[in-house]
């Protein structure tokens, strides 16, 4: 693939990525605002010291008034909290008393004295341990912001604008996600992130248009007016009328594809569930409004991250009995904790270990910490008695035959009746019919299976072209699960589902090759299902079958998406 950015013609520059969520804007280019550097150590105070302090107080009342207006405009009760919280610190007048001290009485510059000033209480904060800890970095916002401030710069992370515009960024972190407001950030790009990097998920989330790992972004000129297409993974600037034609045609095909009607099926009428994952009850009531037909991954560590100490069996009951009521008798499919890797938790996980995506992760931490799968399973069950959900509940990051059978013991002591495991690993990949043997069914992570069959780290956007599901050898390790789901099929009798919930299922090419490998259900955010729909509702399944022949048979990523797309017509159609 091509990233650098080539000339269209005399004026416009083209720079290609990969496109992880369909859309097509024309919008000014914003980038994200760099971080704010510290000031020299020891920075003298140049003029009147009580005019330095003035100007401190002044700044620091000038962001905690903006964080407090964010706040008022935010998009969800979380992020309205956090903006909050950082207003008060920036509020703090301690913290202003201390920097005026140093001001005055050490001659240092005000940018210096109120970097030295927080420093002392982020480390303060760092000592103490949990949930102060978790604050400290609060702290070091709000230092960068008042130092932005006084130097006249514009605060770090996602600029705040009232007009809509593009956001160009090396690749956001979850708490710029946090803070970005979709009414006017209308498509994301960036130089760096994979398609299953924080970015890429919350603009399937978002349903905004991306593109990921497109080198030379960020090096776009603030205000640069661009197009961005979402599913070519392609960003140009100084739009003519030819784009504009695109952007008027992504209108017209997007009402279509605004709303699903909550039934999955290939042309021919071969039913594909289409479910929704979720982390939230917040996230479960909107995937059920949305048409889901239930919920293919609840993600559980939602209900844990951010707590030092496990939550209780009641505590977590209740959690999971708002989450099952959105759905009626709808199938969900609960995850049991997936801590570690990316997601640690302070009561489950060593976060010193030198290898966590190799580590103590997943079903694994029970044999570190036994008994929290044991009492998440019972919450889990008494979740089930309260409502009329259909659980099925499944445990993720498992590797063998013997680790399936121990899961499924556990989860019928619990009282539940149906258990599962994901495939996030060759190993279980390889080894489906035995793992499935004392198992109803597995659901592939896909995120996970890419990382551990391409050997590259999921995260980083260097490796973006092999952490693609689209990789052969990745489909293999499909096809190969789906082949080991019929062999335990027709050895037991029962027939055993296969369901895909990585991100993989919310690419409605992907989506036609996966049916076409033997997957039965694709979970996937709920944005991404009408455009899913729209598209199986256009193949059958002989072609399904003829497709993923294909994608199997490519010799790249690349190449099996691009042979694909070439075979489904109606991905043009439909600007998807
Ligand atoms: C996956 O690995 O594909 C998956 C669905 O799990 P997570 O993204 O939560 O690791
Ligand atoms: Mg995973």
């Amino acid at each position: 693939m091509d990233y650098s950015p080539s000339e269209t013609d005399s004026t416009q520059l083209r720079y290609t990525g990969v496109g992880v969520s369909p859309g097509r804007v024309i919008a000014p280019l914003i980038p994200m605002a760099p971080p704010v550097a510290a000031p020299p150590e020891g920075e003298a105070l140049t003029g009147d010291p009580e005019s330095a302090v003035e100007r401190l107080s002044e700044a620091a009342t000038s962001v905690k008034t903006e964080l407090k207006e964010r706040a008022e405009r935010a998009r969800s009760e979380a992020a309205a909290e956090v903006l909050k919280a950082t207003a008060l610190m920036a509020g703090d007048k301690a913290l202003i008393k201390n920097a005026a001290k140093l001001v005055r009485n050490h001659s240092l510059s005000p940018e210096r004295a109120l970097w030295d000033a927080a420093s002392g209480y982020a480390d303060q904060m760092r000592a103490m341990g949990g949930y102060m800890a978790e604050r400290a970095a609060d702290i070091e916002d709000v230092r960068a912001r008042i130092v932005a401030e006084l130097r006249g710069m514009p605060a770090p992370g996602v600029p705040q604008r009232t007009e809509p515009f593009v956001l160009a960024a090396e690749d956001l972190a979850p708490a710029d996600t946090a803070v970005l407001d979709p009414r006017t950030v209308v498509a994301l790009v960036t130089s760096s992130g994979g398609p299953q990097s924080h970015t890429a998920i919350l603009a399937r989330n978002l349903g905004l248009p991306a593109v990921v790992a497109a080198t030379g972004v960020t090096d776009i000129e603030s205000g640069t007016t661009v197009f961005v297409d979402g599913a070519a993974g392609s960003i140009v600037s100084h739009p003519r009328t030819e784009q504009e034609q695109a952007v008027a045609a992504w209108h017209r095909v997007s009402e279509q594809l605004a709303s699903f009607d909550g039934h999955g099926a290939l042309a021919d009428g071969t039913e594909v569930p289409l479910l929704a994952n979720v982390g939230t009850a917040d996230d479960a009531r909107a995937a059920a409004a949305a048409g889901a037909q239930g919920v293919g991954l609840l993600r559980t560590e939602f209900c844990f991250l951010g707590r030092d100490t496990e939550p209780t069996v009641e505590e977590q009951t209740e959690s999971y009995v708002e989450i099952f009521q959105a759905f009626g008798s709808a199938k969900i499919v609960v995850r049991t904790l997936d801590a570690g890797a990316d997601k640690p938790l302070p009561f489950l996980t060593d976060t010193t270990e030198p290898n966590p995506a190799l580590g103590v992760r997943g079903y694994r931490t029970d044999w570190t910490t036994p008994g929290v799968l044991e009492r998440q399973l019972r919450a889990i069950a008494a979740a089930a008695q309260q409502t009329e959900a259909n659980v099925w509940v499944m445990a993720p990051m498992i590797s063998t035959a013997g680790e399936s059978a121990h899961f499924a013991e556990l989860v019928h002591a619990a009282g539940l009746a149906v258990s599962g495991v994901m495939v996030e690993t060759p190993a279980a990949a390889i080894t489906a019919e035995q793992i499935l043997d004392r198992v109803d069914f597995v659901s592939l992570g896909t995120n996970d299976l890419t990382q551990y069959t391409m050997a590259a780290d999921r995260m980083l956007g260097s490796l973006a072209e092999l952490n693609s599901p689209w990789q052969p050898a990745v489909l293999r390790m499909i096809e190969r699960t789906a082949a080991g789901a019929r062999a335990a099929s027709s050895e037991s009798g029962v027939h055993k589902n296969v369901g895909v919930c990585g991100e993989a299922a919310a690419d409605p090419a992907l989506a036609v090759v996966l049916v076409g490998l033997g997957v039965d259900t694709l979970s996937m955010s709920p944005r991404s299902l009408a455009a899913v729909a729209a598209v199986l509702a256009r193949v059958d399944l002989e072609r399904a079958r003829s497709v993923a022949h294909t994608a199997l048979h490519a010799t790249s990523a690349h190449e099996a998406r691009e042979a694909v797309r070439a075979q489904l017509p109606v991905l043009e159609e439909l600007g998807l």
